[in-house]
């Protein structure tokens, strides 16, 4: 028994997913195609898009919002957990992995739900709030470059609506975050959001060391 956060060995992680995961096979196939890629540890881990997908679930969201969508593997579990007239709208710069996943969306059924952005994450944020948006998001996810993370984080609390949540994956950054030495521009960025966030009046916080580290923010 042990009332700090355990370490997961493999074994127990294993176990974990052998006992909670219901991945539907298209996402298992998207993560399976997604291995290949050098960059597949941006992927969020299966758990944590259950997890996400349970939070979505739970708070009725209709209207969502992800910076960051790589292969879609997180926004394809979003999707799936929106209802039927549910939207999700996607941003990204890289059409070449936003291919693979819109391939996914297409064959899964949820295109129709995801509007898909490609521009700086930035530019859409303050399009969106320009075109009357604001105040109006339930759920929003930030995955993408960590230096704009305070960027997206401002502009996405100006989107939610109060008692909406912001999910911002990676905080942990592989336990660097945690490290004095640490002097690579995105570890300082994350280092700087994490101090920003605990501080901040205006949500109500949780840093769940799920993956590479998940914060939630409720905004009031
Ligand atoms: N959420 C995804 C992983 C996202 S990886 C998943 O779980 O599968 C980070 C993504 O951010 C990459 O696809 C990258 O192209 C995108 N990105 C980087 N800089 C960006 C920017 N300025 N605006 C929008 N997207 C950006
Ligand atoms: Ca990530």
């Amino acid at each position: 028994m042990t009332n700090k956060t355990i370490t997961l060995t493999d074994g127990l992680y294993e176990y974990l997913k052998s006992v909670s995961l219901r991945e539907p096979p298209i996402l298992q196939r998207l993560r399976e195609e997604t291995s290949h890629y050098p960059m597949a540890n941006m992927q969020i881990a299966p758990e944590q898009g259950q997890f996400m997908a349970l939070l979505i679930e739970l708070m009725g969201a209709t209207r969502a919002l992800e910076v960051g969508v790589f292969t879609g593997y997180s926004a394809l579990w979003t999707a799936l957990a929106l209802p039927p007239e549910g939207k999700l709208v996607a941003c990204d710069i890289d059409e070449s992995y936003t291919n693979v996943a819109q391939r996914y969306w297409e064959e899964a059924g949820v295109a129709e739900k995801i509007e898909l952005r490609l521009a700086p994450a930035i530019e859409t944020l303050n399009w969106l709030i320009s075109v009357g948006e604001e105040h109006s998001y339930d759920f929003i996810f930030i995955d993408a470059d960590k230096e704009s993370y305070l960027a997206y984080y401002e502009g996405a609390l100006r989107l939610l609506r109060p008692g909406g949540l912001i999910a911002v994956d990676n905080v942990l950054w592989s336990g660097r975050v945690a490290d004095p030495a640490a002097s690579e521009a995105e570890t300082l960025a994350l280092g700087q959001f994490n101090a920003v966030l605990h501080r901040d009046p205006r949500v109500g916080i949780s840093l769940l060391p799920v993956a590479d580290g998940l914060t939630l923010a409720l905004k009031r």
